[in-house]
């Protein structure tokens, strides 16, 4: 174990809005240490992408964290933190060590949520994201058929990205109705910057059949997936297909928030106007205080930044913009909200937690989220309820009690730095 001397600022993240918080902290004259899990900095949209940036903004944040002065360290996990001692413990390699921060900014992002239906847990089934970054990493995928189903416009996005790599995108099932996604594209007419992407998306697709009201029921395969079974109102079919790339929108992460005690409201972190969380010191941006898209994340990420270096009026010049990328956020909520019939799509022989192999038969008789976990070992494998957790919080409203650490599976090592952590908090 090495412990790490003080560092000023501590940016737990470094997607957007903790590229920015770090960038603008930076500028304040705070010292500045950003931590990610990630080999890489950019977060889930511009991983990987330091070198190559795919867009203007992306080129725009990198070029201002290169010279900014901050910190920056990758491939490290934050395990377990210690609010009274304000420290976090990493582990980073063969490494575990202890960080102190006299400022913390949570900008940990979100994760995909995912559904259970027949043959969800076929190879070859996978979340958008994760198709999208086994892509990024090499995986050919020319003239293979690709459907793209669930919701929201990330759909679209990672559509066009499969097709730019010579992928067959036959069909994108969006389950949200035909009117709502049409108000919401009026909405998006209104901003010429998101009018621009979005037709530039739709003229990337123009062999792409885009249904609405569509949702994916069952995945076929033996041993991998051969064909999956789409329905609308008016019919049910078989579609054949070589991946299928789901994509049912996020879940915040919040454990590490909630292991450093902060106020959560319905999945999200609670802050106030300048990202500040119930917690003395500690900030909150992106993502994790609610789902809003890249440019929410680095608008907050800046106020963070000025805030925790102290620069309350420059962070307040930016809540006008920031109420802006909310009005966005809710009507994202509103257009692509989960319908009622997703509910009824595990059959009881349907794998819920993949981990261990626990089906929805094993699950419907459980009362909570505790006697889940005590009776079948339902979220206690690897993912920690990462994946199962947000799937049974739609199918029967649970949600988990508590997070301990460490936050992740963690090297024995790390467990002992994990433990001398737990036990400060108790002397
Ligand atoms: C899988 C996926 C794919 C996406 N693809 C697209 C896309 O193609 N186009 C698009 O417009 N939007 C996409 N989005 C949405 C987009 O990523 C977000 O709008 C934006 O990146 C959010 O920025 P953020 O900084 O809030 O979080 P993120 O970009 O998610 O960054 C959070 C970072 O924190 C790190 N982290 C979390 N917990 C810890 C910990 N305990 N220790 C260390 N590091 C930690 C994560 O690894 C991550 O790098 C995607 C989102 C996901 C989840």
């Amino acid at each position: 174990m090495s412990n790490q001397p003080f560092a000023g600022v501590v940016v737990a993240g470094a997607g957007p809005a903790g590229l920015a918080a770090a960038v603008r902290a930076r500028e304040g004259g705070a010292q500045v240490v950003m931590l990610d899990d990630n080999p890489s900095i950019g977060g889930q949209i511009w991983r990987s992408e330091e070198a190559h940036p795919s867009s203007s903004r992306a080129l725009t944040w990198f070029q201002k964290f290169r010279p900014s002065g901050a910190e920056r360290i990758t491939g490290a996990r934050i395990i377990h933190g210690d609010t009274k001692r304000r420290l976090l413990v990493v582990e980073k390699h063969e490494d575990a060590f202890e960080m102190r921060y006299e400022k913390l900014i949570l900008a940990t992002g979100a994760r995909e949520l995912f559904l259970a239906f027949p043959g969800w847990t076929l190879p070859n089934v996978m979340g958008v994201g994760g198709l999208q970054a086994l892509v990024k990493s090499g995986l050919p995928i020319e003239g293979k058929r690709i459907i793209v189903a669930g919701t929201g416009p990330l759909l679209l996005a990672a559509a066009a990205y499969f097709r730019n790599r010579g992928a067959i995108v036959p069909i994108i099932a969006e389950q949200a109705d035909w009117s709502r996604v049409a108000a919401f594209g009026l909405r998006l007419s209104r901003n010429l910057r998101k009018l621009v992407q979005a037709t530039s998306l739709r003229l990337a697709l123009k062999n792409t059949t885009y249904l609405r009201s569509c949702w994916v029921e069952v995945a076929h395969g033996e041993g991998r997936l051969r064909t999956a079974t789409l329905r609308t109102h008016k019919r049910v079919w078989n579609e054949p297909c070589d991946y299928l790339a789901i994509a049912y929108g996020f879940r915040a992460n919040i454990e590490l928030p909630l292991l450093m005690n902060c106020r959560t409201e319905g999945g999200v972190v609670r802050v106030n106007e300048f990202q500040h969380t119930s917690q003395e010191g500690i900030y909150c941006a992106g993502e994790c205080t609610g789902i809003g898209g890249v440019d929410k994340s680095l608008i907050e990420g800046e106020i963070a930044g000025h805030a925790a270096a102290g620069l309350k009026d420059l962070a307040e010049r930016l809540f006008k913009k920031r109420k802006r990328a909310h009005q966005f956020a809710a009507a994202l909520e509103r257009t692509f909200a989960l319908r009622d019939e997703l509910r009824k799509l595990p059959l009881d022989e349907t794998i819920v937690c993949r981990c261990e192999d626990v089906t929805w038969r094993q699950l419907r008789p459980m009362h909570s989220w505790r006697s889940a976990k005590l009776e079948t070992r339902c979220g206690m494998g690897p993912c920690q309820g990462r994946v199962c957790g947000p799937i049974l919080e739609f199918l029967l409203g649970w949600h988990p009690e508590s997070v301990r650490p460490p936050l992740f599976p963690a090297r024995l090592e790390s467990l002992v730095v994990s433990s001398e952590t737990e036990e400060s908090l108790h002397t």
